[in-house]
């Protein structure tokens, strides 16, 4: 048997019945089929996850019954924040899609000299990061800001880490072997700062003079992803799993 949708709504849930929009109604009736008696489950981070069961459905909306309580909201954890300097249109999609996978709180894009700046529409990356937790069983959906510069993040105080690839010899390809930023787990092990966010570079990577300010940040913490030179979505992908492996729900018990 198909698995019951999962839809995030804005309002409140609980006891009792559940107006559903034209679009949910549309969704639920025209693309997956269902008909009145089949249960759905909607969340928020706010009340949780309840089962409910369609009571009424038309083109023009519907109504919802509550059944249970599935699961009751998250205890606060501790998300990152994911600094990303926008790509083109189908990598930041999938960018938002895996960090939303990948439990981040918050993506804030970063402008930054060589950032691609066409194409980046909020409300679409809304309801991909929308979709994103509806498919992964989250609660929460991660909020999507609007753009600031580098300088804005450099100039804040919370502590953030700074995924450097390169080195400091301009002259060699990716900066040479100078200077490069130690590994991400053994610094995110031996660090007495608890990084909230993580930067990842756009296509181009941060200009010199961009990476020098990052490298003078006395709260950014800069760390090597591997010998490597990764696409930056493939970058914000190990950088979110290590930091959840040090600081957030991949951690073990015991460390
Ligand atoms: N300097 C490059 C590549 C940029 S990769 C160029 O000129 O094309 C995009 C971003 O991914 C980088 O800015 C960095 O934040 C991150 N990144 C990629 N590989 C990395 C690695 N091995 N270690 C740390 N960060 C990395």
């Amino acid at each position: 048997m198909r698995p019951a949708p999962r839809l995030y709504i804005d309002a409140p849930l609980g006891e009792g019945a559940h107006a559903l929009s034209p679009e949910h109604a549309r969704y639920l009736g025209q693309v997956l089929r269902l008909k009145e008696g089949a249960e759905l489950h909607l969340f928020n981070a706010r009340d949780g996850e309840w089962v409910y069961t369609i009571a009424a459905m038309s083109k023009r909306g519907g109504e919802a019954e509550a059944q249970t309580q599935r699961r009751s909201p998250d205890p606060a954890t501790d998300s990152p924040i994911l600094f990303f300097a926008p790509v083109k249109r189908t990598q930041t999609e999938f960018l938002v899609q895996k960090a939303t996978e990948l439990g981040v709180v918050k993506l804030q894009p970063v402008l930054t000299a060589r950032t691609i700046r066409d194409n980046l529409r909020i409300d679409r990356l809304e309801s991909i990061a929308m979709e994103a937790a509806e498919q992964s069983e989250r609660l929460t959906i991660p909020a999507i800001c609007a753009p600031i510069d580098l300088k804005t993040l450099i100039d804040s105080p919370e502590p953030f880490v700074f995924c450097d690839e390169a080195g400091d010899q301009t002259s060699e390809p990716w900066g040479g072997s100078d200077g490069r930023a130690p590994l991400a787990p053994g610094t995110f092990q031996q660090t007495n700062q608890h990084p909230k966010g993580l930067l990842i570079g756009p296509e181009g990577g941060f200009t010199p003079e961009e990476r020098d300010a990052l490298r003078g940040c006395v709260h950014a913490l800069p760390v090597s992803l591997g010998p490597r030179i990764l696409r930056a979505e493939t970058a914000a992908i190990v950088a979110l799993t290590l930091w959840q492996a040090s600081f957030g729900d991949l951690r073990s018990i015991s460390s």
